[in-house]
């Protein structure tokens, strides 16, 4: 019998803590936080879905950027749990066109429009995703309120995000990584480039978000994608408080990226962590911990 009131007590304590809450969110809006919906990275992971490729949900107080929507991106949002409505969200950005990225952008826009009946948000894209042979419709292209064309060592705002662009990336096709300010950390993200000397310099936010693909450095790489050198030789450089690895290719999922993050911790002295489908970061938290 005492084992039985103990069990009620405790199911009446989760209660009594998830109303309460679920009534602070209510009142005093979410935390700031960033939720990697997916953490796929080039073609089989993406194709065979290994793992998600969504893209990332950067919410900072009222404000709602998502950022690559990838193939999946608007599934795995109502799916989330808790659910992310994607008609919450203010803007778009497209890191460059390619499919793992902007897979799902049409219809991203169509549901931060509720269909296209309200004109609403803004559209953050390189010129060439937009232009010549467009990944985002013209018919869709008219439900947003703005388009703002990403350039280099540019700033934008969009609620109460700050964020600017760097110099273009090495990347098949035009790309842009993205420096946050957000308080109180910010952020960088470091989005599909081939390694150049420069790179560390451009990006030094407090939590470094990179994308990841290979494990080894391929000699004369045609894909321009970032290695696991090539992340070791970025973070001893830019010392970020947390690392984050994400947008993982087969050798890395085949290597398990937190062995691979720990690894680097381990070397490095410094946090990585890997990224995982459906995995939240609260901006609001101290990082050291
Ligand atoms: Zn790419």
């Amino acid at each position: 019998m005492d084992g039985e009131w103990a069990r009620y007590i405790i199911l009446a304590g989760l209660w009594v803590f998830s109303t309460l809450t679920s009534a602070l969110t209510f009142l005093f809006g979410d935390m700031s936080f960033i939720k990697f919906i997916g953490t796929a990275g080039a073609r089989f992971v993406v194709t065979k879905q290994l793992r998600s490729s969504g893209g990332v949900w950067l919410s900072v107080g009222k404000t709602n950027l998502y950022i690559d929507p990838g193939p999946g991106a608007l599934v795995r949002c109502l799916n989330s749990k808790p659910k992310l409505e994607p008609s919450m969200i203010e803007g778009i950005l497209l890191t460059h066109k390619h499919l793992d990225h902007s897979g799902d952008v049409n219809v991203m826009i169509e549901a931060m429009t509720e269909g296209g009946f309200k004109k609403r948000g803004v559209l953050f894209a390189p010129e060439d995703a937009l232009e010549e042979d467009p990944v985002v419709l013209k018919y869709v292209k008219k439900y947003v309120e703005k388009i703002e064309m990403l350039k280099e060592n540019s700033e934008y705002r969009i609620g109460e995000i700050r964020f600017s662009t760097a110099q273009k990336h090495r990347h098949r096709v035009e790309t842009y990584g993205i420096n946050f300010k957000i308080s109180p950390h910010t952020v960088s993200l470091i989005a599909d480039t081939r390694f150049f000397p420069e790179l560390p310099n451009l990006y030094r936010g407090e939590i470094l978000i990179i994308h990841v693909v290979r494990l080894k450095p391929i000699v004369d790489e045609p894909i321009d994608h970032l290695s696991v050198e090539d992340v070791k030789a970025i973070v001893k450089k830019a010392k970020p408080k947390l690392t984050i690895l994400t947008h993982f290719g087969m050798t890395m999922i085949k290597a398990k990226p937190w062995v691979v993050a720990a690894e680097l911790e381990k070397e490095l002295g410094l946090k990585v962590i890997a990224a995982s489908d459906g995995m939240k970061i609260d901006l609001e938290r101290d990082l050291e911990n």
